[in-house]
This record gives structure tokens, sequence and C-alpha cells, in this order.
């Protein structure tokens, strides 16, 4: 048995060796190990994917995204792999993985349907009518790299660059190195229905690929934290290429006096602790709750909290990575000693494995704590009294990050206009983390939780450059030595007077 602390050293451990070990957190063995992917060979698989772009661009939309659709049908048929390698390496729940093959099934059922429908060239105004045509047409970008965390290592892997291939990129995929094989099976299943190999590579290693690929690549879509986002963001500056980086998030969550407290108090363990052991980015990590409902929601949400069954055969998995239960321990430490109350869990669970941790919740927390400011990954539910909503809406604005929030209330109309206070790239009402699982939203963190939008029609128009293209239709066009000729002058001051006149017609 591999002991705790052995466990993350492979984690985080300089680059010295040309593999790295792979571990499954619950048991603590090793589960394989991985090569490490060097500068050179990141060069090389670019020239193969560049070479490799005209032909797949030539395709069609539509033709690529039926590839698509026919890997995520033999995904889905395959399920019970994909939810074992997922979590061999991951130690979450079943349904935990099972998400993950169904939230990649909807993006790829959305973008299947829609994305041609994206991507066909738009005719848009000219300054006279019928003289001048216009159109803009989507080129893909050539060869779009990505770099994903470990916490969700099929979702985060393939949910950015599925639009990515539909666009007609080539892709090079560096998922991470604590969880590199679902995305290398993932891979292999595109293979078997017809996607060649050069149109998708899997580049394993650590931060020094990472970084390697951001040297070569026309585009970076990057998932991971912030940190290591910036990095990649000052690169990609120096180079000149697109990004997108979607990055950490201190999400908070309100809870009005009108609200169902069982839903409240319920959806709260979910959002915090539930899901994914709370190693999501989009996880509730604060909750301001107004004081006329706060004593009966806190009785709820201990009750709510003694009912989670822990265990990967329960509704809390373990952590995946021990950097995690340190972070998660040392805020509850820290918390405690500036005066909050530990009123709930917050133990080890050795006996489960060595990465369990029990949700704990904090009260009679403030903003001098670090689990009030600084991103948590685990299951720690800090609450704090609030004496109304405006002051709920100024404490949750009150940090760096602006990722997802989320708002408890029965009045939805007001939830929906506090929703618009908040600054974040997407705010819950009643519920959270939906945002993942409707494709048809984009997704994405303003402040220090990231630059682009995934999901959605954005999710989708980040992996092409625009061309616009305008047309003289040669009515009545003679020679002239001056751009605007005695026809155009005319036809522009006759257009002027139709626009004033009729603004509502779509000239
Ligand atoms: P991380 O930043 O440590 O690593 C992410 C990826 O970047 C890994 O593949 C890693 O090998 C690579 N990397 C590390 N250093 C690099 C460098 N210098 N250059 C290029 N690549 C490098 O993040 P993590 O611990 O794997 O993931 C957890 C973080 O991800 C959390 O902060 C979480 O909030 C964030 N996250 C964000 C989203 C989102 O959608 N916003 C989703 C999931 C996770």
């Amino acid at each position: 048995m591999v002991t705790l602390e052995k466990t993350p050293v492979s984690q985080t451990a300089p680059q010295t060796t040309s593999s790295i070990d792979v571990f499954n957190p619950v048991t603590g063995q090793s589960i394989g190990s991985i090569p490490i992917t060097t500068a050179e060979q990141v060069r090389q698989a670019a020239e193969k994917a560049r070479a490799a772009q005209p032909a797949w661009e030539v395709r069609g939309v539509k033709e690529r995204a039926a590839l698509l659709r026919a890997w995520a049908d033999l995904l889905w048929a395959d399920q019970k792999n994909a939810i074992d390698i997922i979590r061999r390496e991951t130690g979450k729940t079943e349904l935990g993985a099972w998400e993950e093959v169904a939230v990649i099934d909807t993006t790829v059922g959305y973008y299947h349907k829609y994305a041609a429908g994206m991507l066909r060239p738009q005719s848009r105004r000219t300054m006279v009518l019928g003289r001048q045509t216009a159109r803009v047409y989507y080129k893909p970008h050539g060869v779009a790299g990505f770099i994903t965390p470990w916490n969700y290592p099929l979702n985060n892997a393939f949910i950015d660059l599925i639009p990515a291939l539909i666009a007609g990129n080539t892709v090079l995929q560096k998922p991470s190195e604590i969880t590199p094989f679902t995305a290398i099976y993932a891979v292999e299943l595109m293979y078997k229905v017809g996607i060649p190999r050069d149109v998708i590579q899997v580049l394993t290693g650590g931060g020094a690929t990472g970084a390697a690929l951001v040297d070569v690549v026309d585009y970076i879509s990057f998932t991971g934290s912030t940190a290591t986002g910036k990095k990649i963001a000052v690169r990609a500056a120096e180079r000149l290429i697109p990004c997108s980086l979607e990055l950490g998030g201190k999400d908070p969550m309100i809870v009005l006096n009108d609200a169902d407290i069982d839903l409240a108090a319920a959806e709260t363990i979910v959002g915090a602790a539930g899901e994914n052991t709370g190693q999501v980015c989009i996880s509730t990590e604060r909750v301001y709750v107004e004081d006329g409902i706060y004593d009966r929601y806190i009785e709820r949400l201990k009750h709510y909290a003694s009912q989670l069954k822990i265990g990967t055969d329960g509704n809390v998995g373990s952590l995946t990575n021990a950097r995690e239960l340190q972070r998660s321990e040392a805020q509850v430490q820290d918390a405690v000693a500036k005066g909050a109350q530990l009123i709930y869990g917050g133990k080890r669970r050795p006996e489960l494995g060595p990465l369990f941790y029990e949700p704990a919740i904090l009260t009679n927390v403030n903003h001098t704590m670090d689990v009030m400011r600084e991103e948590t990954f685990g299951p720690i539910i800090p609450v704090m009294r609030v004496k109304d909503a405006a002051e709920a809406v100024r404490l949750a604005n009150d940090s760096e990050y602006g990722l997802s929030a989320s708002i408890l209330t029965k009045d939805l109309k007001r939830g929906e206009q506090l929703a618009t206070q908040i600054q974040s790239g997407d705010v819950h009402i009643n519920t959270t983390h939906w945002i993942f699982g409707t494709p048809d939203l984009p997704m994405g963190g303003v402040k220090n939780s990231g630059l682009g939008r995934r999901g959605g029609p954005e999710g989708l128009l980040r992996f092409v450059k625009t061309q616009s293209v305008l047309v003289d239709n040669l009515w009545f066009q003679k020679p002239t030595l001056v751009r605007i000729d005695g026809l155009l002058y005319r036809g522009a001051l006759l257009m002027r007077k139709v626009r004033r006149a009729f603004p509502f017609l779509p000239l």
C-alpha cells in the first residue's frame, strides 16, 4: 500500500524522469505510467497536425459533426469501460463518472445539430443596398491546443475540443498528468470511428509539455488553475495567438428568506460537497444566508450532511489529489484559528482510503479567512449570516473570482434580477452546476476566473476566425479615380434618408 505522503509526490515533483506514475487515489496504488512528451516531440506532433488540417477542413462541417456523433455513440455504448477508467484515476462515484459521459454526449448532440447553421457564411448590411453585398466566412484557426485538469478527465478534456474539431481545426490534447488514461482511451475511440490519427493526438506529460504546446499551436484552450492560466496568457500574448482560459472560482450561494429551506440545504450539500467531492471549478464555496431563515437553514444543513454516505459507492467519493486534501484542511484550520466554528465533519476517513474527507460545515466565518477568499477544491461549506439580499450581493462580489453563483428563492423574478447584479459568468436560481449539461449556454469566468466562453455559439465561434468579403455588384460601375463615384454618392444619400425615415426597416 502506497502511503498518503507518497501518493502526491508524483503529481507535483519536478520532471526528472521520462515518465510519470499515475495513481488510483482510493487505493493509493500505481495504475500505470505515462511518457513525458518532450518539446521536440510536441513540435513534431504539431507539424503532423498542421499537415493534416487542410484535408480535415475540406471534409465540411456536416461530415466532421457526423464523425463526432459516431464517436459519442460509441462512447455511450462503451460507457461501462469509460466509467471504470474515470473512476480508477479520480476516485469519484459511479454516477459522478456517468455524468461525464452524459455531458459529452449532450454536447456532441448540440453541436452536431446546430454547428453547420452557426458556421454558415452570413450576409451583412452594406452602405448602399444592392450596389454592394457583404458576407462573413468562418475559417478554422489551424491547429488548436488543449491543456486540461484532472477533476473531470473526460468532460474537461473533450468539451472544448468537440467544437474545435467540428469547426475544422486539428487538435493536440494535453491531459492532466494525474488523470491521463481517460483521454487516451477516448481518443482511441475517435480513431475507431474513422477520425484520422493526425487530426487529434494526445500528448502526455506535465507542465513542461503543456508549456511546449503553447509554443506551437494557433489557438490555445486552457482549463485549470488561475496561476497556470496567467502564465499561458502571457505566452499566448507574446505569440499573438488567441486563447481561452477556464480558471478557478470562489462561487457564492445566496439563500434568501423566502427560500424553500430543505431545497436550499440539500442544494448546498450537492453544490459544495456532493458534486465531485467539491472538486469543481463551479462548486459552491461560500454561503450567505439571510437572517430570517439562518437558524432553521443551519439545522437542515446539518441534517442533510448527516444523510450523506461517504465512499465511492455512496454520494461523496474520494478526493483525487492529495494537494486538495491538504488545502481543504489548511483552510478549515485557518478559519477556526480566526474564530470560525466547525459544526459538522471535517475529518479524514482513512478506513475508506487515504483521500476521503468528511464534508465540513463552518459557521461564524468572515472575509478575513482563507476559506472565504481562496479557491477551495474540497467539500467545505462556510456559511455566513447576512442582514439582507443587498449585503449578500455585496459580499458575493467581494472576490477576485467570478465564475458561477447561485440564488435560492421562491420569487423567481426577483432571483433573476439579483442574478444580474452578481459579477460572474453564470448564475443558477434554485440549483447549481447545471451550466454543465446545458450546452446552449456559454460558460466562463470574469475577473480571475478566466477569459472566453465554452458552450453555445460563443463556444464554437472562438475556434474560427472571420473573413469578411465585400462585393461590388458592378451595377453601373465605371472606372473612376475616386472611391465615392457619383452613383455611390447619390445612393448613400438616398440610403441615409430611407434609414432615418424608416428606422424599423432592416437596412
Ligand atoms: P493546474 O493549473 O495545476 O493544471 C492544469 C493543466 O495545466 C495540467 O494539464 C497541467 O499539466 C498543465 N500545466 C501546469 N503547468 C503548466 C505550464 N506552466 N504551462 C502549461 N501547462 C501547464 O490545474 P489543476 O490542479 O489540474 O486543476 C484544478 C484547477 O482547475 C482549479 O483551479 C479549478 O478551478 C480549475 N478548473 C477550472 C474549470 C473551468 O471550467 N473554469 C474546470 C475545471 C477545473
